[in-house]
């Protein structure tokens, strides 16, 4: 039996500025879902949100890039734009790249991950939900968790993980795609990966027989609009356990923080905050990035579900655990504002390239002087 797990997101308007996604428009995507599973096109859902994105979580039968499951994303956010718009939230509709509908939610401004899986025995899946940074911001985590054996025990002590993993790695700038399988090729994929305006891991299987483990959203927003339109906020499904790593190996990376870019206007380095629901809000220069980790586990193609029916959901970061990396993310945080907009704090020039300190620059144009 296969089961195909959704996650479609997009920043369709939010409250004060890009802080969160308010009740009402939650309450629409619930509302929207809830019919869909009462029509049978998808067996169980979780709405929430990553600070200003609204995230639909979607278990259903129907596999990846299904017309119906995209459009019902799709429908959701055209409606959660119309109360946004009436509400006159910030930045009401601002994913929504397209008018109509064309079959495929990819490329038209939502971000994307989904992955069929044959149920085993036993599934948990983690799917990572990320505000005010990039589809690079997983590189570093998922290099760690399933390539690193000082992250990963089970890399060294669990025979089904010995011959290790295979990444595919999206060049954003050429539109290809490389897989590289570690540890046979770990320098060549560190060359690449660590470059995380460019390159980003975008499926992960086991290299012994191919199962699919891991998933990313890599739309470049930029890139698509071919201007600044607020950054790519990815999201990624993670499947845990039985050969594969521990839930535990999965969210050791977030001890400590690291940097992503990001933060105010998509345009600084910023220290990323692992946070619960609770504190999936941006505030300080929009920030600092935050990331969520929500795990459930997949049961008969649905969520597994309490008496009421209502889809068992843990909040990962929602732990003293990881109060350690928020407090570096917040100490980072102070040290990397001292320095405005000076770089490292400001992203590479290069990275500029959709905002509007080029147009900014070139009032300037006439006035250099050859030296
Ligand atoms: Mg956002």
């Amino acid at each position: 039996m296969k089961t195909t797990i959704s996650v479609i997101k997009a920043d369709v308007g939010s409250l004060v500025g890009h802080h969160i996604v308010p009740a009402p428009l939650l309450e629409i995507a619930e509302g929207s879902l809830s019919r869909a599973v009462d029509e049978g096109l998808i067996s169980s859902f979780k709405v929430f949100h990553a600070g200003d994105d609204l995230e639909l979580l979607m278990v259903h039968d129907r596999g990846e890039r299904s017309r119906e499951i995209h459009a019902l994303a799709w429908k959701t956010f055209q409606e959660a734009t119309e109360k946004a718009k009436e509400l006159k939230l910030y930045g009401a509709g601002q994913d929504m790249l397209k008018n109509a509908f064309s079959g495929n939610i990819r490329g038209m401004g939502p971000g994307v991950a989904e992955m069929e899986i044959e149920e085993r025995e036993s599934d948990p899946i983690i799917v990572f939900a990320a505000d005010k940074t990039s589809p690079g911001a997983f590189n570093y985590p998922l290099f760690r968790i399933f390539a690193d054996p000082m992250n990963t025990a089970g890399l060294v002590i669990d025979s089904a993980m010995l011959d290790g993993f295979k990444f595919e790695v999206l060049d954003s700038k050429l539109n290809k795609r490389v897989v590289l399988q570690c540890p046979e090729e770990m320098y060549k994929l560190i060359g690449l990966i660590g470059t995380v305006s460019r390159y980003s891991i975008s499926r992960i299987w086991r290299a012994t027989d191919d199962q699919l483990c891991t998933v990313t959203s890599t739309t470049k927003l930029s890139l698509l609009a071919g201007k600044y339109i607020g950054k790519d906020d990815p999201v990624a499904v993670v499947r845990a356990q039985h050969g594969l790593p521990a839930v535990g190996e999965i969210l050791a990376p977030f001890l400590h923080t690291y940097f992503v870019e990001g933060w105010m206007r998509g345009s600084h380095w910023g220290p990323l905050m692992p946070v619960s629901l609770r504190d999936s809000k941006c505030t300080a220069f929009d920030g600092p990035p935050r990331m969520v980790a929500l795990g459930f586990q997949i049961c008969n193609g649905r969520i597994a579900s309490d008496k009421n029916n209502i889809p068992m959901v843990a909040d990962l970061f929602d732990d003293p655990a990881f109060d350690l990396a928020r407090q570096e993310a917040v100490k980072m945080a102070t040290v990397f504002r001292r320095m405005g907009e000076f770089q490292p704090a400001r992203l590479s020039e290069e990275s500029m390239e959709y905002t509007m300190l080029p147009e900014i620059l070139k009032t300037l144009k006439d006035r250099f002087k050859p030296t």
